[in-house]
């Protein structure tokens, strides 16, 4: 999957700070957010989406479920989050790499 650019990111290609990091997953901020609290939790091994990563690994599924809502309650101040998976194009989704959306108007005061 040398062209997709969140297999580049796990590789290490782009120097993106990381977040978090399990067995399975990574976890960094969206270049684009849209909202104060964006994050973005994706697998290590390339999935083309939500149900190709669910179908195929339990493990990595519940790793990735489990990191973003670690993560989420680290970065905001009330414990609330839209946990989001885009799947599909007519649905918004443009990276063909699994991936959750970690969402917030409320962040963590620093
Ligand atoms: P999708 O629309 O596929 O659900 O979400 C893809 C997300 O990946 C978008 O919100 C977009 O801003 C983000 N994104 C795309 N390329 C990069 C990148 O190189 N680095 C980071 N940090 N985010 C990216
Ligand atoms: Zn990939």
């Amino acid at each position: 999957m040398s062209e997709c650019v969140f297999c580049k990111i796990v590789a290490g290609d782009f120097g993106t700070e990381l977040l978090g990091e399990t067995e399975h997953s990574i976890a960094f901020r969206d270049i684009n957010p849209e909202m104060p609290v964006h994050l973005l939790v994706v697998p290590k091994n390339h999935y083309r989406d939500i149900t190709d990563l669910a179908t195929h690994s339990e493990a990595a599924m519940l790793d990735l479920v489990k990191l973003g809502s670690q993560l989420a309650l680290e970065h905001t101040s009330d414990g609330s989050y839209k946990f989001l998976f885009n799947s599909g194009e007519n649905a918004g989704q443009t990276v063909f790499h699994a991936h959750a959306h970690v969402l917030s108007q409320m962040p963590k005061s620093v």
